[in-house]
Parts: C-alpha cells; structure tokens; sequence
C-alpha cells in the first residue's frame, strides 16, 4: 500500500514532514521542508476567534459544522467561482483538508476499487488509500511544466475506476491545471463513471493563473467533491479547519462517515475562519501577490545555487533538479542537507511509487511560505552548497 512510502525509512512512525522538521530543528536548520507559514494570518480573524473563545463557543460544533461557517464557504464558491452549493445540505466543516480527503474515500471505496491520482502525489492520499483498501493507480506529471500527458491519463482510467482524486494547484510540484486537464479528467470521469474529489488547498495561491475549480465545469458538478482549508488561504495550519462541498447525496455520505472520524471539527476556530472568507477581495490578492514575491525570491537564489529550478504557477513549494550540481539523489541529499548548509527540503521521491520515485530521483521540494529575511539567509546558505 501507499502507507509504506509515509516517510525515508518505510517506517510507518512518522510522515516526511514531521521527519525532516525533527532534523530541522535538531540541527538548527531553515525549515524550506515541510509547508507551513512562518507568519500568522489576520488580526482579524485570530481575534475572532479570540471572542468566540470568551463567549462560550466551547463545547461541540454540529457535525456537519456551524451554520455562519457553512453559509460563508457557500458564498466564497459563489463569490469567487459562481458555484451555488446549498450550506444545509451541500458543504460540511472538516477537521483540515485530511479528514475531508479520509471521509471521502472511506465513504466512497470498497476493497479493489481503484483510486487515480498523479503522481508525485501528497502524502496522504498514498496512506489513506491504503487504509480505505484500494489500488492506488497514477498518472505521472513530469518536469518541466508537470502538466500530465492525456493519453497517458486515459490509459490509467479502468472500469475499476472509482475515484479520480484530483490536487488542483498541485503539491509537491506546483503545477496549476489548464481548463483542457481538467475537461479530460471530466469526460474520463464521466466515461468510467467515477466520483471526483478535488483537493483545492491551494486555490487562492496562484501566480499569473487562475485557479479553476474541477466542479465549475459542465457535467462535473454532480459527481465532485470540492475540498479546501484555513491551513492554506488564511495561515493557520494549525486551527485544522477545512471543508467540502458537492452534491447532497456525495456530501451526505462523507458527513455519515465524519460523524466516526472526529464527529465535529473545533467550535471557535470554525466562526473566526467564517469571518476569514468574508474578507474582501484585496485580501485574496494581497497573498497571492506577496507569496509570488517569495516565490520569486527563493527562485532566484536556487538558481544562483546551481539547481535547474521549475517555477510553479501555485502553491508554495518550487522543486528543482539536483543533476546540475552533480547530484543525482535527492533523498540521499535531503539527508544531509541540513547538516551540509542548514536548510531543510523535502525530497519528491517520497510523494511517489518506486517507478515514480526513479523518474523524480533528483528532484527537492522547497517551501517558500517563509519570510523575506529567512528566504535571503536560505539563498546565501545554499549558494556556499557548489
Ligand atoms: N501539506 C504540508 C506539506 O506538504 C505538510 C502538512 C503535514 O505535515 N502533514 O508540506
């Protein structure tokens, strides 16, 4: 299963991020590994939180989630992509993006189905694939542009098919799907009559592109999942407040399943973020504009390092290829990096399966959701690596 790729070793204790954190940390390290901000997010929005605190919003959430919150993703999707979920019966507050992605595939899954990501693919999607005891088939992305070959794509599709889980912006690589990925992935969907679940973490952290929701296109709406989270548009990864939206009966099963999982996701934390995703739209722009300027910081100071940098048109991770530099095993180089030159990075190959992990074998995942300062003080310790 997936669950065997959870971290460098095989070793089903910990995941790449809370390993190469450890090392970080033991070994006085920036942290470029795993992706958290090193800033908060709103005033606004922590001292909403603050306040529910103070009033009592103490004790369990509805399992589906606290009405403001429903109301306010619902009309995020209408504000931002003229969606229309209905927030009694079409969206449901989860405990982050993870446990939308668990209940989604536990909901939906019987042994021997399978599941179709790309690959490299986030973490979970491996272990919980595993879990839900299905085959996890991929579809390979490959640098430069990490865009998936179509035909390749179909030839991935069976009858078996019952879940294409789909990460649009993309983590690890960056990538941001055009509208013809995404139509493919529909009529394939369509075809083999399989559910979408769409992982949108990162829709608000695009450079240059915008970010198209899978469910905004004809015939996808009655068979995706959308799924998004406070970690990633509001810099608060740690409240873990995400949530879902879709069809009634697709959305009704994930929140049976949800009931077993955690039951309810934190009750303050769900009316501070509500009051996040009525921030205006200056807001959405200003993260994407300063997170483009990091981007564009860290870019530059890998390149000056040596590495072939891929520039990502979302998220906030930028891989490169470690060839350049003669190196030609990123994890290996993930190893001893920190100790090397004091940065931690996360190596692509643990987002893959062996064949995936061969092809991406150079490859390191940098994050750059950190401050300007800690960016340039990463550049100047990479740059002494050639
Ligand atoms: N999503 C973050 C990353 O890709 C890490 C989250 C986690 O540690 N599970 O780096």
């Amino acid at each position: 299963t997936g669950a065997n790729l959870l971290s460098l070793d095989g070793n089903l204790g910990v995941t790449i991020f809370e390993e190469m954190t450890t090392l970080a940390i033991s070994s006085g390290a920036i942290n470029l590994g795993q992706g958290f901000p090193d800033e908060d997010g709103p005033v606004e929005i922590k001292a909403a939180a603050q306040a529910a605190i103070a009033a009592g919003a103490n004790q369990y959430a509805p399992g589906k989630g606290i009405t403001e919150l429903r109301e306010a993703v619902a009309e995020h999707q209408l504000r931002f992509y003229g969606l229309t979920p209905d927030p009694q019966t079409e969206v449901v507050i989860t405990t982050g993006a993870t446990e939308a992605i668990a209940a989604s595939l536990l909901a939906f899954i019987q042994p021997g189905d399978e599941v179709l990501t790309f690959e490299p693919f986030y973490d979970s999607y491996g272990a919980l694939i595993g879990l839900a005891g299905a085959q996890h088939v991929t579809a390979p992305l490959t640098a430069p542009d990490f865009l998936p070959d179509l035909s390749r794509l179909e030839e991935a599709f069976s009858n078996r098919t019952k879940v294409v889980l789909l990460n649009n912006p993309h983590n690890p690589t960056g990538a941001v799907f055009p509208q013809e990925v995404l139509e493919k992935v529909v009529e394939l969907a369509r075809k083999y009559d399989a559910i979408i679940v769409s992982d949108e973490v990162y829709e608000h952290l695009t450079f240059g592109v915008t970010h198209i929701p899978v469910a905004s296109l004809p015939g996808a709406a009655e068979r995706t999942l959308t799924i998004s989270s406070a970690g990633k548009t509001f810099s608060f990864t740690g409240w873990k407040i995400g949530w879902l939206s879709g069809p009634q009966d697709l959305v009704a099963a994930v929140r049976t399943v949800k009931q077993f999982l955690t039951y309810s996701s934190g009750t303050p934390f769900q009316s501070a973020i509500a009051v996040g995703l009525a921030l205006p739209d200056t807001f959405y722009a200003g993260i994407a504009e300063t997170l483009r300027r990091k981007r564009d910081i860290l870019s530059e100071g890998l390149r000056a390092a040596g590495f072939n940098v891929f520039t990502p048109r979302g998220t906030y991770f930028i891989n490169v290829d470690t060839e350049p530099l003669g190196i030609k095993d990123s994890v290996d180089l993930a190893r001893r990096l920190p100790g090397l030159v004091g940065v931690a990075a996360i190596p692509v190959p643990v987002f893959c399966h062996p064949e995936g992990a061969q092809r991406t074998r150079s490859l390191l995942r940098f994050a750059f959701c950190k401050k300007t300062s800690v960016l340039e003080e990463a550049a100047e310790r990479l740059a002494t690596l050639k």
